[in-house]
């Protein structure tokens, strides 16, 4: 059996093993930021943490692309530069200028995110520069890759505002928690993880692909689970937190 038969087997067994580590992880939050405890080994700094969990998604999914027999063809390098800018500023930016206040994170945590994050992305990567179908320039125009990239780009911005809005709680080295205010703040405990989550259902629809929706089912696996955590957090540790709020979509849950 060639790779390429096999490939959607083992996109659909990663999706359910997404899907299996998710009631997990309301028990279990990944131990880092508000919930670093003892007891997950050594511990390195954020700023490396965060850049060696997400740098080689950025980089292996250029060298895919590169490798792979589609370099020529544009829909690819369009659905290459959506991957990038999403991991150029994961792993290049915001690790630079997120402000933790000194508190690190277990090099367990970041070698299982770097797993996660490379799987993912030779799985999306494969199929979009080796196994899918061709893609001719007209796929800009049809309803599925409008919406996806709508919704990509709509994801993108709602998180890297947040992602400003909750730098901007930490002057100083401090690593103290406040009540994060503005954006949509104002509905969510985690507009960054609604963002993010919106972002990957729009590269599934993008790329309509089993490869993509596994990501998205992932990015909801981990994001899902850890913003209800945040949320109860929010409510036990500040007696005024605004009652209205909810945890991930605005006005439901
Ligand atoms: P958090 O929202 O927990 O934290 C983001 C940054 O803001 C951290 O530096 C954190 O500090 C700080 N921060 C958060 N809340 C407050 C507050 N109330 N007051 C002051 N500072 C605050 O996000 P994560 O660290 O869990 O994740 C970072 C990004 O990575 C997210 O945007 C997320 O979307 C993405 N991610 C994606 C995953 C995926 O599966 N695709 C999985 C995990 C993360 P501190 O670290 O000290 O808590």
């Amino acid at each position: 059996m060639s790779l390429f038969e096999v490939f959607p087997h083992l996109v659909a067994a990663w999706t359910v093993v997404g899907l299996i580590v998710l009631p997990f992880l309301f028990f279990i939050p990944a131990p880092y930021g508000r919930y670093a405890r003892p007891g997950w080994g050594p511990l390195i700094s954020p700023r490396l943490g965060w850049f060696l969990m997400e740098g080689p998604s950025a980089l292996a999914m250029a060298a895919l692309f590169l490798a792979g027999s589609r370099t020529r063809e544009p829909m690819s390098g369009i659905f290459l530069g959506l991957w990038e800018a999403h991991y150029v500023y994961r792993a290049f930016v915001f690790p630079w200028i997120r402000r933790s206040g000194g508190r690190l994170m277990p090099l367990s945590v970041v070698l299982m995110g770097a797993t996660f994050n490379v799987v993912n992305c030779l799985l999306n990567g494969l199929w979009l520069f080796r196994y899918a179908p061709h893609r001719e320039l007209t796929w800009l125009a049809d309803p599925r890759f409008v919406a996806g990239l709508a919704l990509f780009v709509t994801g993108f911005s709602i998180h890297v505002q947040s992602d400003r809005i909750l730098r901007g709680l930490r002057k100083g080295a401090t690593a103290e928690y406040a009540v994060p205010r503005g954006g949509l703040f104002r509905w969510v405990s985690c507009p960054n993880y609604l963002g993010e989550m919106v972002e990957w259902i729009g590269w599934a629809l993008a790329t309509w692909s089993l490869a993509g929706l596994s990501f998205a089912v992932w990015t909801i696996a981990n994001l899902l689970p850890r913003a209800v955590s945040h949320h109860h957090w929010y409510r036990s540790h500040f007696p005024d937190y605004p009652t209205d709020r909810k945890a991930l979509v605005p006005f439901v849950f």
